[in-house]
């Protein structure tokens, strides 16, 4: 029996790390979400990151060819400038930023970094520019401090606590008994949708891309955590360019060039005093967060007297 038992554990063993592999793929996939047939061309280069100008040129895209997303998308970034981009849920918002991290193919148009059309470079180098929070992280099933350094893996601990302080979340991995080393994912510690935000802002952070594309990056803080973070964002995107994709239009107030987009159309675009000016949608929705911004703070302030 012993005989039978020793290589049954093995196996045993062995099938757990099989199983950890595959879970740890199967986020990985997600979290990339990468239809398999993009593929390098075969004379593709490196990506020269020469101040990181993006550039969209007439993009064209559906996900099904019957369904047209983005209808003819054109802006471009200048180096070290911030975009943003607004609109309804479902407008293709983050359709865009995919598209720029290359998960997919245009469908007609181009899209360029400093002049480069991001199919004719390699998608190893087109991601290690671009740092991305996105609307709904997947962590590692792995220690917090390798969901951190992911960002960099050769990052030390000094700078892995530093982004996490600016990322707001040192305090919290510290409270923990295992701390930095505390396992997180499907078979660690379950993080809320503001802790795992907070997790991979601090990884963007610590890779200090020359492209930050931030998707909803806030939408699960509360407005004091997000006021905070707020300003470490300001901070990163210094001299950075920056994609921001947001909610909030609080946080699109200081961008350079905001644009309004509308079932995969832009259909404004500006400067936030030029938009408000016009008196059109951004105007609108502008107007409608305000009253709802006014009426939370009358509810506060009357359960407060209550
Ligand atoms: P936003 O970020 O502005 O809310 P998205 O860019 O995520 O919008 O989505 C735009 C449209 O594309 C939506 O109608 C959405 O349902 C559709 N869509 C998004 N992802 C996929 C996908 N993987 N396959 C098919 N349709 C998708
Ligand atoms: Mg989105």
């Amino acid at each position: 029996l012993v005989q039978l038992y020793l290589p049954l554990n093995f196996l045993g063993a062995v099938y757990r790390e099989i199983r950890q592999s595959l879970t740890d793929l199967e986020s990985m996939f997600r979290l990339l979400r990468e239809p398999a047939e993009i593929k390098d061309a075969p004379d593709a280069g490196a990506l020269e990151v020469y101040g990181g100008e993006i550039r969209f040129e007439d993009v064209r895209f559906g996900y099904d060819p019957d369904r047209q997303i983005l209808g003819g998308v054109s802006f471009s970034v200048p180096a070290g400038r911030t975009l943003a981009i607004v609109g309804a849920s479902g407008a293709g918002k983050s359709t865009i930023s995919r598209l720029l991290f290359r998960f997919y193919e245009v469908g007609s148009g181009a899209i360029r970094i400093d002049g480069q059309d991001i199919r004719a470079v390699t998608q190893d180098s087109l991601r290690a520019a671009i740092g991305i929070v996105p609307q709904d992280t997947v962590l590692f099933n792995d220690t917090i401090r390798y969901n951190i350094a992911y960002g960099r893996p050769v990052a030390g601990p000094d700078e892995i606590e530093e982004a996490a302080r600016l990322a707001r979340i040192h305090d919290f991995v510290v409270s923990l008994p295992q701390g930095y080393d505390t396992r997180v994912g499907e078979r660690g510690l379950k993080l809320s949708g503001g802790e795992k935000q907070r997790v991979a802002i601090a990884r963007t952070i610590l890779k200090r891309p020359a492209i930050l594309i931030f998707d909803e990056a806030t939408s699960a803080l509360d407005t004091q955590t997000e006021k905070e973070i707020q300003v470490s964002l300001r901070e990163v995107s210094r001299n950075r360019t920056t994609l921001i994709i947001a909610h909030r239009l609080s946080t699109v107030v200081d961008a350079d060039e905001i644009l309004v987009l509308d079932r995969g159309q832009v259909i404004e675009r500006g400067r936030h005093a030029a938009l408000l000016a016009a008196d059109g949608r951004y105007a609108q929705m502008w107007r409608r967060q305000q009253e709802a911004g006014d009426l939370k703070q009358r509810l506060a302030e009357t359960r407060e007297r209550q």
